[in-house]
């Protein structure tokens, strides 16, 4: 493909990609393929010889789209969004353009100052202490790592990375029952072992771990000699929006010294509206480390995670090495693959700027405001039908119902509306029941989207029972 192709085929695929967008309410939400139908129409051999982009092209739109899921319409009420705003797209299509790896400052000076500089727009948008600095990274799950990875080495002296673990003992982490898998996974290849993660039972309307029953745990393992590390919080759990509070939880770190992460990856972008930090962010400020991930709620093309560090140092001192090759010489100057896993790093500031500039804070605000009046609004017209309980109650844009019969019944719902096409949701547990979630917040969805909710779901059970 020469330059001149690619300009053709490049004003093809965008006008594709605005008519995507503008159809997208009339395609099923979710994918309606079984398993295997889309491989079966993908040749089984490498082509030997090259094929036209018209045949590539349309047998992207033939054999591809039917099997994809449309994390961008309006009515994708399942998980939690996905966003991915027009302006922080075109930013992305840029990055992509532009293919530059941006693991050093002097491998692109521009992306590494600009994430310094975007890390500290949001630090000032979700109302964090002035000096909190911070990097992007891939995935929640990414920081999270970093996050434990950062306990286990400040826990053993910062010896572990060089000794191995074999004669550091058991390092114990405290988390609520309440979190995310990436937490449990993160311990399980941090070497501390899914036994070490202790899992403190929660309380109360917003289901916050009992900092009583933390506290007796590190203590108890103290006595045992086993050596605490950290605690990770939680603002915003996956299944239900449980909410930790965490001043408690901080007063816990200080008292003995544990590495405290906070994992906000999705209400943390409702922080931007000041109204929503009370009192959900009530310590935020405190934290070592924070997780939020602008690509879910915000509105940034995916994939954009941002990692908030207190002192960096004990990150860097975690992850950083510098062999020889890598070496920036003469200036001093920040390269952000010191401080993440990965080396290599797309410029994935850009999106952030453009997102920002496009919308204004003002502008993203609107939208998350009216997600989480719609999804209380809905919630009412739900709760005053008679085959509808409500299982919990409103977190932001969260909450989570169930119909009448036992768990089979539930997921017979779920299934039934998800294979109809107009909604898409998803399944949870709550207190060893299953119940069907509701989360609001595609950056285009309207009123009429969230409301026509109400009217799917009752005619869909209508017509099973
Ligand atoms: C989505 C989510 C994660 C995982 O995020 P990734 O970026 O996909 O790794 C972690 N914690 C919470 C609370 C989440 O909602």
């Amino acid at each position: 493909m020469n330059w001149d192709d690619f300009s053709d085929w490049g004003a093809k695929i965008s006008q594709w990609a605005a008519d995507y967008h503008k159809g997208i309410r009339d395609l099923p939400v979710r994918a309606q393929t079984k398993p295997g139908d889309i491989a079966a129409l993908l040749s089984s051999t490498p082509p030997e010889t090259a094929d036209a982009m018209d045949t590539i092209m349309a047998d992207f739109e033939r054999i591809v789209m039917p099997g994809i899921t449309h994390w961008q319409h309006p009515r994708f009420f399942a998980y939690f969004p996905s966003n991915a705003a027009p302006p922080s797209m075109l930013a992305d299509m840029l990055t992509t353009t532009v293919a530059a790896q941006c693991m050093l400052w002097q491998t692109s000076p521009a992306a590494t100052e600009m994430e310094g500089v975007m890390v500290d727009w949001l630090r000032q948008a979700l109302g964090l202490p002035d000096g909190t600095s911070g990097c992007i990274q891939d995935s929640a799950s990414s920081a999270t790592l970093s996050a434990v990875l950062t306990m286990r080495e400040r826990a053993t002296g910062w010896r572990g990375n060089r000794e191995g673990l074999s004669a550091m003992g058991r390092l114990r982490i405290y988390c609520s029952e309440e979190v995310h898998s990436s937490i449990d996974r993160a311990c399980w290849v941090a070497g501390i072992g899914q036994e070490n993660l202790v899992k403190i039972p929660t309380q109360g309307p917003h289901h916050a771990m009992d900092t009583a029953a933390l506290t007796a745990a590190v203590t108890s393992d103290i006595d045992a000699g086993h050596t605490p590390a950290g605690i990770i919080a939680i603002t915003g759990g996956t299944s239900i929006g449980a909410c930790d509070d965490l001043s408690a939880v901080i007063e816990v770190a200080k008292t003995h010294d544990l590495y405290a992460h906070l994992d906000a990856a999705w209400a943390g972008s409702a922080m931007i509206c000041p109204e929503f930090r009370d009192p959900f962010w009530h310590g935020a400020g405190d934290f070592d480390s924070i997780v939020f991930n602008p690509h879910k709620w915000l509105g940034a093309q995916f994939d954009c995670s941002v990692q908030f560090l207190r002192d960096p140092s004990q990150q860097l001192n975690t992850l950083k090495i510098e062999p020889e090759y890598l070496k920036t010489s003469g200036q001093a100057v920040t390269n952000y693959s010191e401080w993440t896993i990965p080396l290599g790093r797309r410029f994935r500031a850009l999106k952030l700027w453009f997102l920002m500039r496009a919308y204004g804070l003002e502008g993203l605000r609107d939208r998350i405001r009216n997600h989480v009046a719609w999804a209380h609004a809905l919630c009412d017209i739900l709760r005053a039908q008679d085959h509808i309980e409500i299982v919990t109650e409103p977190m932001l844009s969260l909450f989570s119902f169930r119909v009448p019969g036992d768990d089979a019944a539930q997921q017979r719902l779920v299934d039934a509306l998800n294979n109809d096409g107009r909604i898409y949701l998803t399944q949870g547990m709550y207190q060893g029941r299953k119940m069907i979630r509701f989360s609001v917040g595609q950056f285009d969805c309207t009123r009429d989207d969230v409301m026509m909710a109400a009217d799917v779901i009752t005619e869909i059970w209508k017509a099973q029972s």
